[in-house]
């Protein structure tokens, strides 16, 4: 229990949560009006392909431009704009941009460009129909399915309704591929895997950060991309920073990687500048 301090009977618990509230009504007035002020932006990372350096592909990452706090990342923001539903509307700007953008990329870079787009739960639970608003931007622009891959988290298959499983199941048949973030963190089965039928598998940051000294990742790791290939799943681990890492991961039969030893995210037309440079 908090403290009784101070004359007017305040603790200082109360007045930190005071503070806290604060901040968090003020994120909140800001991020319902950051939509119509255009504060937020697509930045693209790389996704290298291992056995040959080859880049195409990329993950699309929001960043929100904010007048006093600059550019803050979606740590901060995410998770705010899924309790009060703007999630939805962001996330829906956010494929939109993407969408352009694979468009311009695939002009000029190469024709079978791929960019992958994180989806959220709550996106999923919250907006009932927003896949099909989505392939529909994608014909609209005259972009194949596979222009594009969805990346959830384990969350999202741990309750599926027969929304959720239809939603995924509209993606697939529109030739949408869909990538299982953050693999390690949650819960997911094997079952689940199969049952969705998943085209990528993201190895978690946190198994990939201590490889070269935990031979217990290592171990995982192993495991996880031989038990991906048998079932057709290829694999992409995420935050690789160091050359001992890459080599690690490519002598594994990993294929695909991503992390700041490669690039970090960046602004569209820097990706694009990058790699044409290349
Ligand atoms: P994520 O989808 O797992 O994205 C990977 C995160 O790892 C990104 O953080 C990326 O910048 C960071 N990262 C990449 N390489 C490295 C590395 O070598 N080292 C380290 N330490 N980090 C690396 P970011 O951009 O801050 O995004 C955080 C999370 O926010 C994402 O995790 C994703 O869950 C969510 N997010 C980002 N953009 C969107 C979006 O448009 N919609 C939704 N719903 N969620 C998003
Ligand atoms: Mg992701
Ligand atoms: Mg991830
Ligand atoms: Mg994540």
């Amino acid at each position: 229990a908090a403290k009784s301090n101070g004359r007017n009977g305040y603790s200082y618990f109360t007045v930190e949560l005071q503070y806290a509230a604060q901040y968090r009504m003020n994120m909140i007035n800001d991020l319902r009006n950051a939509l119509s002020l255009q504060q937020f932006e697509m930045y693209y990372q790389p996704i290298v392909e291992l056995k040959n350096g080859g880049i195409h592909k990329a993950e699309a990452l929001i960043r929100w431009r904010h007048p006093s706090k600059g550019l803050v990342s979606p740590g901060l923001f995410i998770s705010v704009a899924e309790e009060n539903g703007l999630i939805v509307r962001i996330g829906d700007w956010a494929f939109r941009q993407v969408v352009s953008q694979v468009r311009i990329f695939r002009q000029a870079l190469a024709a079978d460009f791929q960019v992958s787009i994180n989806k959220s739960p709550m996106q999923f639970r919250q907006n009932n129909g927003s896949e099909s608003d989505w392939l529909e931007c994608l014909r609209q622009m005259g972009l194949p399915g596979d222009s594009v891959v969805i990346e959830i988290t384990e969350g999202l298959l741990l309750d599926v309704s027969p929304n959720t499983s239809r939603q995924l199941l509209n993606y697939r048949d529109a030739g949408v591929q869909v990538s299982l973030d953050d693999f390690g963190t949650g819960y997911s089965s094997l079952a689940y895997i199969q049952k969705f039928d998943i085209d990528y598998l993201k190895i978690d940051q946190r198994f990939i950060a201590n490889l070269s000294t935990n031979s217990t990742n290592m171990a995982l790791c192993e495991a996880i991309i031989l038990m991906a290939h048998k079932l057709g799943i290829k694999v992409i681990a995420e935050g690789i920073e160091t050359e001992a890492q890459h080599a690690l991961l490519r002598e594994m039969g990993c294929d695909y990687g991503q992390g700041y030893l490669f690039s970090r995210p960046m602004p569209a037309d820097d990706f694009v500048a990058m790699l044409a440079a290349r």
